[in-house]
């Protein structure tokens, strides 16, 4: 079995998603006690979550580097940058390092291409839902068609991450308004919906929709499972 490196604390409450869901991962493939090889690195989130809003990206691509190169020396084999979000400079964090990277994007846009699906609804922070970094990526190499919600629909599935989710919060209000914009992104068009934030899932499930959902953090951590025992 390869060793995970995951790059987590974006936040810490999906960080602790990625760690149970590796983890329960290996235990169906393998059995018994067999539990996941794995390293963690986890940041500081408010050292992050303010440098994205004042726009220095740099800066955390040299945080998220300078974890990345911790993770290689713990004897990581490949590793996970466990938030859609900060995929933005995954190019660069990915180029500080020999070790691979397992994009976020990429094994999401395969788990939908296998499924069929063409035309897919995205929700996420609104530096994944409107920068073209993540879009490009299932545009371009997966001929994905992205749907984003309107202006207002965005600012509210923005702030409910950062202000709600990444604190641990879970509101019945914000699950409603959540709901209502999937079922408009599946109105317009959209045949499913990616939950592009790791947190999302904390708050809706696909219990909750017959719309179908694509958990980014569930589909990332299977990911790392297959490889890992690859
Ligand atoms: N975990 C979130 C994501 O998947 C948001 C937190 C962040 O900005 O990294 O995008």
């Amino acid at each position: 079995m390869k060793t995970i490196g995951l790059i987590g604390g974006m936040s810490w409450e999906s960080t602790a998603s990625y760690y149970s869901a590796i983890n329960r991962g290996i235990k169906e493939q393998l059995g018994g006690l067999h539990s996941a090889k794995l390293v963690l690195y986890s940041v500081d989130f408010a050292e992050i979550e303010t440098l994205q809003h004042q726009g220095e990206w740099d800066k955390t691509a040299d945080i998220l580097s300078s974890a990345a190169q911790s993770l290689q020396a713990a004897g990581a084999d490949f590793f996970l940058i466990c938030t859609n979000t900060m995929h933005k400079i995954a190019h660069k964090v990915q180029s500080s390092v020999s070790i691979p990277l397992l994009h976020i994007a990429d094994a999401t846009a395969e788990q939908l291409v296998e499924d069929g699906i063409s035309r897919v609804g995205l929700l996420g922070t609104k530096f994944t839902m409107e920068q073209d970094f993540y879009k490009s990526r299932l545009i371009d190499s997966f001929s994905i068609s992205v749907d984003i919600p309107k202006p207002e629909q965005a600012t509210k599935v923005h702030e409910v991450i950062y202000n709600e989710l990444c604190l641990g919060k879970i509101q019945n209000s914000s699950r409603m308004a959540y709901l209502k914009i999937i079922d408009d992104l599946q109105m317009h068009g959209s045949q499913a919906v990616i939950l592009g934030c790791t947190e999302i899932a904390l708050l809706v499930k696909q219990a909750d929709t017959n719309v179908p959902l694509y958990d980014t953090t569930e589909i990332h951590a299977k990911a790392a499972v297959r490889f890992a025992l690859s």
